[in-house]
């Protein structure tokens, strides 16, 4: 210990590494995992004061920190009572496995520096596009996120059609969405200046006839170039009618783009798989392991019908990449298929899990929480002072009680998590404030969410 500081940062160090190992040794065994608190700003900045400065400080201090004061007020999204937005359930494996990609540095921006990681990235791939039916072809990346991914494809929907229709860069163009579409859609058409085209749906549920019917009708005459179907919302779980979109997609020429961020799993589930028919015909694909294939953040799958259209799209023109384009029919460049370049090889958690566990295992991990989902459904149908929105087609359910206001929603929410019971917060429904769950969590069981429906 007697090396200046700036040579000590990169000397590995036992006592140090002890400190880390056995913090995660012990978050990794906690069962149940705490739900935590929300934090209070003032508490979080004295917690904090003084932390950063010339010099350094012991790492025990630091660490009892962070363990003490600021993990407590990060509520638990891989405790199985949090059941708000979207929850994580990472399997250990994979968790364990994020850990390697760290300390070995693994990244995977090209086949010439990270071949060996990209090969197992392309693996999971293929995994994910044999399940979609997509053609042998296919192929795409790992990003950071379902909204990462959605940029990444509609880009590629846009310059492509531009360049089939003769289009500048300023001519306008639009892509047809429901009124369903995530958030994240609605700010990627606003980045990329694609206007919304809102196809209003009947049920929720986008259909073939609902956008056959928009565009016949339809009399503005900028082109409308591509479509974007979600297999799975977020707020409600629904699968719109992929092979009817995928129909008028190919009967107008349009992209076809498929947003299974959070419900692309569903894939895996033989109990619902038949709702996905039609996602074979997607041009673009995107799914979230960070959600519900049980992978740690931040990792997404974006996959393309004809990956060639995305890397004339993406490809960074830059002379000192130019060694990473040979072009020889091996390479793939994860760079070339999505907006970024720096990236982690943040597929190999996802790949070590999968080959650790199978696709068995991860197939009744889903239907777990499938089944969870029809038991609340079941609860819920039974008590009087509750009425379900609507039958769960996924792994979210929407419900009211009866009489309740927003502010009882509201109310209730902060009781549950006071009290540790759960993390459940209320959601929009046709303008009406109602409780939702959203379920993932293999240990979430029935009999929690009866403890949390008898506090209604
Ligand atoms: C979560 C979600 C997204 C956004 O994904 P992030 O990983 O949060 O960026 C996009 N679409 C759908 C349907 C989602 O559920």
């Amino acid at each position: 210990m007697s090396e200046a500081p700036q040579l000590r940062m990169h000397t590995y160090d036992a006592h140090l590494a002890d400190l880390v190992f056995d913090y995660m040794r012990e978050r990794l065994q906690l069962d149940p995992v705490p739900l935590d608190h929300p934090g209070e700003r003032a508490k979080l900045e004295a917690a904090l004061s003084g932390l950063l400065g010339e010099q350094g400080h012991d790492p025990a201090q630091v660490l009892s920190v962070y363990a003490e004061q600021l993990a407590p007020a990060v509520i638990s999204c891989d405790s199985p009572r949090f059941l708000s937005f979207i929850p994580a359930a990472p399997t250990k494996a994979a968790l364990l496995f994020d850990m390697v990609v760290s300390c070995a540095s693994l990244q995977g921006i090209s086949w010439l520096e990270a071949a060996g990681a990209i090969a197992a990235e392309n693996q999971v791939l293929r995994l994910i596009a044999d399940l979609a039916g997509l053609p042998a072809g296919a192929g795409g990346c790992f990003v950071t996120g379902g909204s990462a991914g959605n940029l990444s494809a509609l880009v590629v929907a846009r310059d492509t059609a531009r360049l089939r229709l003769g289009l500048g860069a300023y001519d306008r163009v639009r892509i047809a969405v429901s009124d369903q579409a995530h958030s994240s859609v609605g700010n990627t058409l606003r980045i990329i200046g694609v206007e919304a085209f809102v196809v209003p749906t009947a049920d929720h549920r986008f259909t073939g006839a609902d956008l056959r019917a928009a565009l016949t009708h339809d009399t503005d005459d900028a082109p409308v170039i591509g479509v974007v179907a979600t297999a799975g919302t977020t707020n409600a779980g629904i699968v719109d009618d992929l092979a009817g979109l995928g129909e008028v997609a190919r009967d107008f020429d349009l992209w076809y783009h498929v947003d299974g961020a959070y419900g692309g799993a569903g894939l895996f589930a033989p109990s619902v798989r038949a709702k996905y028919a039609g996602i074979e015909l997607a041009d673009s694909f995107v799914i979230d392991p960070h959600k519900w294939l049980f992978a740690p953040f931040d990792c997404a799958a974006v996959l393309y019908r004809q990956p060639r259209l995305a890397k004339a799209v993406h490809t960074q023109d830059a002379s000192y990449l130019d060694v990473i384009h040979t072009d020889t029919p091996e390479e793939w460049n994860p760079t070339d298929y999505a907006y970024h370049l720096t990236r982690r090889a943040r597929g190999l958690p996802l790949w070590f899990s999968l080959a650790v566990h199978g696709t068995d295992a991860y197939r009744d991990a889903i239907e777990g929480a499938l089944s969870t989902a029809r038991q609340a459904a079941d609860l819920i149908r039974r008590n009087p002072d509750l009425e379900l929105v609507r039958e769960p087609e996924l792994s979210v359910v929407l419900f009211r009680r009866k009489g309740w206001e927003p502010a009882d929603y509201h109310a209730w929410s902060r009781r549950l998590l006071a009290g540790q019971v759960a993390f459940v917060t209320p959601t929009g429904w046709e303008g009406e404030t109602v409780a939702r769950f959203a379920f993932l969590h293999p240990e979430t069981t029935a009999a929690m969410v009866g403890e949390i429906l008898a506090t209604v």
